[in-house]
């Protein structure tokens, strides 16, 4: 069995940046639950509280609820007894299958009729509109949300959570979502905050592989890990320069080469290959540089080493 300790760690908040509770009038005072308290949901629990309002949790591990009880949350046995005892419905569990067991059972979906979910469970687009139009059938408002911090920022405006879905659903469930950090509604399709977040997440993950590759070089060529920390905020402006560029250039379909060309693709290329002689002369693992190598050689190879390294877009977008 885990140990106790270990199930009540509860995540870190930012001590200084909470924001105050609000002056809430009595019709701002929600009834709030959350379904999975989590790390994630202990942090959207423990802002609710912060912030006064009546908050009633579940989780399939009771004892993670404990830290929020202590708090002032009211912990219920089931799903419907919780789900029964709120307007809106904060949902975060680890995934949508899960999320979709627990809300789809006879007695919880009946419980949510007339309801708010709001789902905050990471998921993709398709999973989104599909919890929506289930949803939709019921009489049950839904609102799909994605959020874009760590536990340790809830609650903070270093949080940025973004929503998606009807209109009306972001209205009824602003007041409660307000205070988890900067809320936005990004648009009436539920897919989008799902959609959005994926692509944040695809740029996040190029930076961390990147700076795996860069950890590698530096290891194998004796530079050490802080000098290299130390001066990747002076060549920050740079690559949001050029990141800043290439989404412009995506956006207006500017590919080819022209005046305002920062680098051309094989300007690129030729700098590349120095990685490309690192790895393969210090023996590093070489599946992220042949990926990016096997991208630009199929832009060359299409007649685009004059280009910008804007040209290289079609290449990963939807095959025709
Ligand atoms: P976590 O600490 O592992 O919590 C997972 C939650 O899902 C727990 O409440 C867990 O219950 C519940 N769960 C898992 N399997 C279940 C099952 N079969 N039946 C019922 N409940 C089940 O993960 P987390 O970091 O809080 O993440 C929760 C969600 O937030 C995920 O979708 C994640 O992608 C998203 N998210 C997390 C972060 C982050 O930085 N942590 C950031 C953005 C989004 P038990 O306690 O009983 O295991």
């Amino acid at each position: 069995m885990r140990n106790l300790r270990t199930l009540i760690q509860p995540y870190q908040p930012c001590p200084t940046a909470w924001r105050k509770p609000a002056c809430r009038t009595k019709d701002e005072e929600m009834k709030i639950c959350v379904i999975g308290t989590g790390r994630m949901g202990s942090a959207l629990a423990s802002v609710l509280l912060k912030q006064r309002h009546d908050v009633a949790v579940w989780n399939r591990t009771a004892s993670r609820c404990l830290p929020l009880v202590q708090q002032g949350a009211v912990a219920l046995p089931s799903v419907a007894d919780t789900l029964a005892t709120s307007d809106v419905v904060i949902v975060n569990v680890i995934d949508y299958r899960v999320s979709d067991e627990l809300l789809h059972a006879p007695e919880a979906a009946d419980a949510l009729a007339g309801k708010t979910v709001v789902q905050l469970t990471s998921g993709s687009p398709a999973q989104a509109r599909e919890a929506h139009a289930w949803s939709a059938e019921r009489g049950i408002g839904y609102l799909d949300g994605a959020i874009m911090s760590t536990p340790n920022f809830i609650g903070t405006d270093a949080a940025s959570l973004l929503y998606s879905g009807p209109k009306s659903a972001f209205d009824a469930a602003h007041p409660a979502v307000i205070d988890f950090g900067i809320a936005t509604h990004v648009g009436t399709d539920p897919g989008l905050a799902c959609a959005l977040d994926v692509a944040l997440l695809a740029q996040m993950w190029g930076k961390l592989f990147g700076t795996l590759q860069a950890i590698a070089v530096c290891g194998a060529e004796g530079v050490d890990l802080d000098t290299f920390s130390r001066h990747i905020p002076r060549f920050a402006p740079t690559v949001k320069g050029a990141t800043d560029d290439l989404i412009a250039r995506a956006r207006d379909d500017r590919l080819a080469g022209d005046e305002q060309t920062l680098a051309s693709i094989g300007a690129h290329h030729a700098a590349f290959h120095h990685l490309l002689e690192i790895v393969r002369e210090k023996r590093l693992d070489a599946g992220v540089a042949d990926a990016f190598d096997r991208l630009f050689r199929r832009a060359i190879d299409r007649g685009h080493l004059d280009d910008d390294f804007a040209a290289l877009v079609p290449l990963l977008a939807r095959r025709a």
